[in-house]
């Protein structure tokens, strides 16, 4: 028997509309040099209307890919909007990432027309040629670039000029692909992971619930996490489904500059990745004149937090609510909120773990052996999930090792408690493998950073004769301070087993970043092989 409902295809563009119609005078603050400009979301909606009549002057159509190349800025959001409501691809492309990788994943998504930022066209005009498939760029604000034989380049505000600000926005099958990311490629290429109109609009009415980011109309969030970052986390769609405003702090992402956008905008609530927690915090500490009082909690994931960093924000207010995702999961897996009745340290230990899994989606645990392994809090084994926003496959690239009987494999390590909360101790291919046992390289990250002189920490796993491999531990020390080697392993040994706690060491300047600001540990690892830490 079929239902009596009314069969309404869950569309980007209905999110959008509802933006517009409940929250049209919502706002996004975008940083400028010195201060900031704001625009409402009615402005932004008339944006993205014109830039789809523009986009389809110029030959976009359905299921063409519209790149970007972009900060997070209100521009970036009308792509955003336009792009996926009009029945193209949205493809935020990785600014950070080598050249030739997003001249691979340009080419591979077919892009055909990419919008930029104009601050970032040193860094595009030399790949632009390399890009085979691209027919037009549209650059935001002024600046000059030279158009290899036929592409053509325009000005975003020129092309939009005179445009009507409302646009006819087709009904569209919500299966439809809405937009693209691609892995960072820290093995092999980058793959490409397509999201639905359907996925997103799924994870966003998840996103906004108050056991996750709990977002509404009241709230301005700090979109620290960049739009290329996995859709910023979905937060520009959560923006429009609840009316929360935005925060947008573009290339201002160093402390300085990112402080005092947080003490022009004043949003109270925030999201972006351990290390740029880290880097704010230490600018507040050192610079009494510095506000960022206005925000009440932030939304910390992509690497695991660090209790130190959970701590010191805790002391200023602020609340750090620890998630995990993946870009293959759109990205929200889990989010830690502490369980009702919790005493403090039962709530401070729940909020270090990778939390609770969201509605729809599901999670097992798979043992050495191939077995499905119980939620008892102390098997460890490797996180397989599945649901509505995970994909089941890469765009154009075959991964069979990624799936498994409909599930996706994280390649997370870890294990999950019987009320729900998960503890990743690893990724899978960072885990320490030491005579047959499992040394987790987070933890023994976390409680070094815990350590008074040291700002960053990270360890991997080194080749050994003996033992197959052991730990070496790479320290940043803060500036100013000094610790020995055998002060840094008494100070571990008070919390881990003494078979886990590294014999080797090294002081290095800074720990190497990937494009999206985690700590690349591909990189020491390569560092440690040519004898480089030693
Ligand atoms: P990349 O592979 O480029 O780093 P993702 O952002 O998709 O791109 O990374 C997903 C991975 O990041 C997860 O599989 C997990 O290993 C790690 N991760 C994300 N959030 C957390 C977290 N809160 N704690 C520990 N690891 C995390």
């Amino acid at each position: 028997m079929l239902s009596t409902m009314q069969d309404v295809p869950l569309q980007i563009r209905r999110i959008m509309e509802h933006g517009l119609n409940r929250h049209s005078t919502a706002t996004v603050d975008t940083a400028e040099p010195g201060g900031l400009r704001t625009s409402t979301f009615a402005e932004i909606g008339a944006g993205a209307a014109r830039l789809a009549h523009a986009l389809k002057e110029l030959g976009t159509g359905d299921g063409d890919r519209v790149a970007t190349f972009m900060w997070n800025n209100a521009e970036h959001l009308e792509v955003y909007l336009a792009a996926p409501s009009m029945g193209a691809v949205l493809h935020p492309l990785n600014i950070r990432l080598p050249g030739d990788q997003v001249v691979f994943i340009a080419n591979h998504a077919e892009d055909t027309v990419v919008v930029v930022d104009n601050s970032l066209l040193p860094l595009f005009a030399p790949l632009l040629p390399r890009m085979e498939t691209v027919r037009h760029v549209i650059v935001n604000g002024p600046g000059e670039l030279d158009a290899p034989e036929g592409v053509t380049v325009h000005d975003y505000a020129t092309l939009l000029e005179g445009r009507p600000a409302t646009y006819d926005w087709p009904d569209l099958d919500e299966r439809q692909a809405a937009a693209m990311c691609y892995t960072s490629g820290t093995t092999g290429d980058p793959k490409g992971v397509v999201y639905s109109h359907r996925s997103i609009y799924l994870h966003t009415l998840s996103l906004v619930a108050p056991d996750v980011f709990d977002l509404s109309f009241r709230d301005k969030v700090l979109a620290i996490v960049p739009q290329f970052h996995v859709l910023s986390w979905g937060l520009p769609y959560a923006a429009f489904l609840t009316g929360c405003s935005l925060s947008m702090p573009d290339r201002f992402l160093t402390p300085e500059p990112l402080a005092g956008f947080v003490k022009a905008s004043r949003p109270n609530k925030g999201a972006g990745v351990p290390t740029v927690w880290q880097g704010l915090l230490g600018y507040v500490k050192a610079t009494p004149d510095a506000d960022i009082s206005s925000l009440t909690s932030a939304v910390i994931g992509g690497s695991a937090c660090p209790p130190v960093l959970m701590d010191a924000y805790d002391e200023m207010g602020i609340t750090l609510l620890h998630a995990w995702g993946m870009t293959e999961m759109s990205p929200l897996g889990s989010l830690a909120r502490p369980p009702r009745g919790a005493d403090a340290d039962a709530v401070r230990a729940h909020r270090l773990t990778q939390g609770r899994f969201i509605a729809s989606v599901e999670s097992r645990l798979i043992g050495p052996d191939g077995s499905v392994l119980p939620n008892d809090g102390a098997s460890v084994g490797e996180l397989e999930v599945r649901g509505p926003w995970i994909t089941a496959s890469y765009y154009r690239a075959d991964d069979p090792e990624k799936f498994h009987d409909g599930w996706l494999r994280t390649g997370d390590v870890g294990h999950i408690s019987p009320d729900g909360y998960l503890t990743l101790t690893d990724r899978a291919k960072d885990v320490i493998k030491s005579g047959g046992e499992w040394i987790s390289s987070v933890e023994l990250e976390n409680h070094l950073m815990a350590h008074p002189a040291v700002a960053e920490a990270a360890v991997v796993g080194v080749p050994d004769e003996k033992w197959g491999e052991r730990p070496l531990a790479a320290v940043v020390l803060r500036p100013g301070m000094t610790a020995d080697y055998a002060e840094l392993r008494d100070f571990l040994g008070g919390e881990i087993a003494r078979w886990q706690l590294p014999e080797r060491w090294t002081t290095v300047p800074e720990i190497p970043k990937t494009s999206v600001g985690k700590f690349d540990k591909k990189v020491i690892r390569n560092q440690a092989a040519q004898g480089l830490l030693d």
